[in-house]
């Protein structure tokens, strides 16, 4: 029964690197048919009052939300957390650690795209920013599309801003450990995101799952804008494999960027048990 709520657990606002304010997205979601929301924006959790009181205003249930960035074995992956306190000390002080040093790798990405002759990009990628504490690569490829250095953003993420490439910067995020009990010790629900996303060996993604549940995890996104068919497949048996409950997010940002809009995934498989099921004391 609850398989028919159309929850949609994953999205980006313009408090991180979203292009809509959060009161758009609830007009969003509300238009999509989206029952159950919750808005994650990377590390960061100044649009969740904004989000709440617009869920309400639209009629739809709300979860507070959150996308942490993570380091593990060298890799960034993604967890969100559903569910937390927003007021949360730990938490707060946990995710501004996170954000920290995000400006001077901006300075950094800048001068590595300077050495190849695109100069300006870092005031460039500021006149995307919503927010100072958050300039993330989504605002630096909005701007490089802008100038014409490339005809669309994942050509810029392929081009120049990932491992190798002159606009990356190593960075090193939140620990998993830390991230998992920031969430679950805020009262909400730790789970992985975009899992096909990360670029590990059957090996690491094996040892990723099994620290992940053993720091207290409880979910992963089974249906998410960023997965094939046959991802789903293979994180639902993951689910079961690793005891998981499944979450479903599209992890929209921007209205023609996104390839998956508000509350327009499948259904969760029958046999999973979705993530909400166990959250039911914190929808708002
Ligand atoms: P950052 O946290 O600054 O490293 O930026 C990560 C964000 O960049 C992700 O949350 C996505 O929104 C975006 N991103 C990463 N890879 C891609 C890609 N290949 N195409 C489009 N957006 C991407
Ligand atoms: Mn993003
Ligand atoms: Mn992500
Ligand atoms: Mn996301």
């Amino acid at each position: 029964m609850t398989h028919l709520i159309n929850a949609d657990l994953h999205c980006h606002s313009t408090v991180s690197d979203g292009t809509l304010e959060p009161e758009a997205l609830a007009l969003r979601a509300k238009a999509n048919g989206v029952d159950l929301w919750a808005l994650t924006d990377h590390d960061e959790l100044g649009g969740q009052a904004r989000a709440m009181q617009a869920a309400h205003e639209a009629g739809i249930d709300y979860l507070t939300g959150v996308e942490v960035s993570v380091t593990f074995l060298h890799v960034t992956v993604h967890i969100v957390g559903l569910g937390i306190d927003p007021t949360n000390k730990d938490l707060l002080e946990g995710l501004r650690a996170t954000r920290g040093g995000r400006e001077e790798r901006a300075r950094e990405m800048a001068a590595g795209l300077a050495k190849v002759g695109i100069e300006g990009v870092f005031e460039g990628a500021l006149k995307y920013v919503g927010n100072p504490e958050l300039i993330s690569r989504s605002h630096f490829a909005r701007y490089l599309v802008e100038a014409g250095v490339c005809s669309d953003i994942s050509a810029v993420f392929r081009k120049y801003l990932t491992e190798g490439k002159p606009g990356f910067v190593p960075h090193r995020w939140a620990a998993l450990g830390d991230a998992v009990r920031w969430i679950t010790q805020a009262g909400g629900m730790a789970v992985i995101a975009h899992p096909a996303r990360y670029d590990f060996t059957p090996t690491q993604e094996y040892a990723l799952f099994t620290e992940f549940k053993a720091h207290g995890g409880q979910g992963v996104e089974v249906l998410t804008g960023a997965h094939s068919p046959a991802d789903a497949l293979k994180y639902a048996g993951m689910c079961e494999e690793f005891g998981l409950l499944a979450s479903r997010g599209s992890d929209f940002h921007s209205p023609g960027e996104s390839r998956i809009d508000l509350g327009q995934l499948p259904d969760l498989p029958g046999n999973l048990t979705p993530v909400w099921e166990l959250l039911q004391n914190r929808i708002h």
